[in-house]
């Protein structure tokens, strides 16, 4: 897929998915405590995690979880799963911030995007991919977050071969204008979960296949294989 065919597709996802802001009513570290929870989880259940905590220390701040032990947060997490990894990660995030950064993120975020990305990227158990969600969501940093929605995408599309996290990154933040990256990053993760799904992806009602480099080469192997059968 080309930088035009790229344009016109998310043009198409940006209409089917409309931007809804899932970031616009938490604060900062909650983005990021957010983030921690989504991992190898449903949104619903991501959400039930970051209630979970509210419930049982009454409220989501760097003081108060710095200050809880990690078999309590794992206790409230539970509906997110993988609640023992990810308590000592949120344990660990809330001490750091409280301790570096006197219990908030809007410092960290208010520097420029490079900066605050080391930052971030500095905090235990905190990946490139948690760093950019916080930056673009909470921050409004032009950061183009990957997950792996995004990334088996962006393979599917032939945005990149190979490179890793950094190469999809990189080609999607230089493929799309700074104002849309927020909007097109959820976009992009809605189709992932809607149409363009790990396993049998629903091509045959896809609106954006008539660019879709996944797609051609499917029809094209179809056809040889029926050739070869025939033959
Ligand atoms: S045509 Fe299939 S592989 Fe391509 S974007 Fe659509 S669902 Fe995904």
């Amino acid at each position: 897929m080309d930088r035009r065919a790229f344009l016109r597709t998310m043009r198409i996802l940006e209409r089917r998915h409309p931007f809804r802001d899932w970031s616009r009513a938490l604060t900062p570290f909650e983005v990021l405590v957010s983030t921690i929870l989504s991992q190898s989880t449903t949104v619903a259940n991501e959400r039930r995690g970051l209630e979970g905590l509210r419930r049982r220390f009454g409220g989501v701040t760097p003081d108060l979880l710095a200050v809880a032990s990690e078999e309590a947060i794992a206790g409230a997490i539970w509906h997110s799963g993988l609640a023992r990894q990810k308590a000592p990660r949120i344990r660990g995030v809330a001490c750091e911030v409280r301790d570096r950064w006197g219990g908030s993120l809007e410092g960290v975020l208010g520097l420029p995007t490079g900066r605050a990305r080391e930052e971030l990227l500095a905090l235990p158990g905190v990946g490139p991919k948690t760093a950019d969600v916080v930056l673009a969501m909470a921050g409004d940093h032009p950061t183009f977050p990957v997950d792996t929605h995004i990334a088996r995408i962006a393979r599917r599309w032939r945005l990149v071969d190979r490179g890793g996290y950094e190469a999809a990154r990189a080609t999607l933040e230089a493929w799309t204008p700074p104002a849309k990256r927020k909007a097109w990053h959820l976009a992009i993760i809605a189709h992932g979960r809607e149409l363009c799904t790990a396993r049998n992806p629903r091509c045959e009602v896809c609106p954006v296949r008539r660019d879709c480099d996944w797609f051609h080469r499917r029809g094209k192997e179809g056809k040889r294989t029926a050739r070869a059968t025939k033959g």
